[in-house]
């Protein structure tokens, strides 16, 4: 797969190298672990911390993904099969309780990935 931003926050890769894990463990569900991530990137040593409080931004982006959650289920819901508003708020309320950690782990990778680019030279240091 080409190396894009869109590789680096699908697969919660490091958005400098591509390669190093963006976060200590893999599952979402991991409720003790899921939001922790190593200071450094394990591969390419660039800093996941640009400055103090980066991922405050990360907040509005998580919203935006709320936003079109709820937008597309309620488009499903009733555009599409017509179940009406108190399925729409059902269904609503179930997707955030159980998306909420992706969520969270998205909107830090697209806020990260908003500043960073990839760089070749980084991925290359692995070898
Ligand atoms: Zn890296």
């Amino acid at each position: 797969m080409s190396k894009t931003k869109l590789y680096s926050i699908l697969h919660n890769k490091c958005p400098h190298c591509h390669e190093g894990n963006f976060f200590i463990t893999k599952n979402p569900y991991d409720l003790k672990n899921f939001d922790k991530q190593p200071e450094r990137c394990p591969v390419c040593h660039s800093s996941y911390m640009p400055e103090n409080g980066f991922y405050y931004g990360a907040m509005y982006v998580s919203y935006g993904l709320d936003i079109a959650l709820g937008i597309a289920l309620f488009v499903l819901s009733n555009v599409i099969f017509s179940w009406g508003t108190t399925t729409f708020l059902i269904l609503f309320v179930v997707s955030i309780l159980l998306l909420w950690t992706i969520i969270f782990r998205k909107a830090r990778l697209i806020w990260i990935n908003l500043f960073v680019k990839y760089d070749k030279t980084k991925a290359a240091t692995k070898a």
